[in-house]
C-alpha cells in the first residue's frame, strides 16, 4: 500500500502517520524528519536544507525528489510505505508519479487531513519536542510533566525554529501557494481522500483505517 499524507502545516500529519505505519506496517518516511537528521549531523544536504527549513521555505525540489525516490527504492518499502510531507509541490508529485510509472507502480491513496487554518496557527507555536528522542508535546494539550524535560527520556524539550510565530506564517503562505494546489492534481485520479482532522486524534485515526480497511 502506497500512502501519500498531505494537509496544511499542523493538521497531525505527522502523529497519524505514526500510527498509520504502525498498523499496516510500512515504513513512514518523512522528509521533513529526513531534512532535520541531515541538519543535526550537518551533512551537506542538512547545511543546504536549513537555509530554507529555517525561514518555512521549500527545500529546492531536485534536492527533494531524488532523496524520496532513492528512499522508496530500498528494500524495505518493497510492499508500500507512507509518505509524510511529499509531495510538496505539483512539481514533486508529477516527478515521483513518472518515477513510479515506469516501474509500473501508483500511488493507492492521498489522504488530505483538512483543518481550518485559524485552528492551526495556536496548535503549531505551542508546539514542543524532545529533541533526544523526537516525543511531540504541546504547551497547552499535553505539556510535559516536568517543563522542558521530556517524560520519555529526560531529554532537553524545545521548539524547533519553524515552529516559531513568524515561520509559521510563512510555511501557511508556502502551503497555500505551493501545495494546495497538489489537492486540484490528485482530484479525478479517484485517489484523493478528504479526511476531516478538527476532530479528536483518535477519531481522525478511525476515519483512515475506516477508508484503508
Ligand atoms: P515538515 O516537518 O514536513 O513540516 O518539514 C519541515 C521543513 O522541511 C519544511 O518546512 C521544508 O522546509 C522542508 N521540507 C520537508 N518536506 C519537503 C518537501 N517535500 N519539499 C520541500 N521542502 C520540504
Amino acid at each position: 500500500m502506497r500512502i501519500v499524507l498531505l494537509g496544511p502545516p499542523g493538521a497531525g500529519k505527522g502523529t497519524q502517520a505514526v500510527r498509520i505505519a504502525e498498523k499496516y506496517a510500512v515504513p513512514h518516511i518523512s522528509t521533513g524528519d529526513i531534512f532535520r537528521a541531515n541538519v543535526k549531523e550537518g551533512t551537506p544536504l542538512g547545511l543546504k536544507a536549513k537555509e530554507y527549513m529555517t525561514k518555512g521555505l521549500l527545500v529546492p525540489d531536485e534536492l527533494v525528489c531524488d532523496l524520496v525516490e532513492d528512499r522508496v527504492s530500498k528494500e524495505d518499502c518493497a510492499n508500500g510505505y507512507l509518505l509524510d510531507g511529499f509531495p510538496r509541490t505539483v512539481f514533486q508529485a508529477e516527478h515521483f508519479d513518472a518515477f513510479l510509472k515506469a516501474k509500473g507502480e501508483e500511488i493507492d491513496y492521498v489522504l488530505d487531513i483538512e483543518v481550518a487554518e485559524e485552528q492551526l496557527l495556536p496548535r503549531m507555536i505551542g508546539r514542543r519536542v524532545c529533541r533526544n528522542c523526537g516525543k511531540p508535546y504541546h504547551v497547552d494539550f499535553f505539556p510535559p510533566k516536568v517543563e522542558g524535560v521530556c517524560d520519555v527520556c529526560g531529554g532537553e524539550v524545545y521548539q524547533r525554529d519553524d515552529d516559531r510565530e513568524e515561520t509559521v506564517k510563512n510555511r501557511f503562505r508556502v502551503y497555500q501557494e505551493q501545495t494546495a494546489p497538489l489537492i486540484e492534481y490528485y482530484t479525478g485520479s479517484g485517489k484523493l481522500a478528504p479526511i476531516d482532522g478538527a476532530k479528536g486524534q483518535d477519531e481522525v485515526f478511525g476515519e483512515i483505517c475506516a477508508l484503508l480497511g
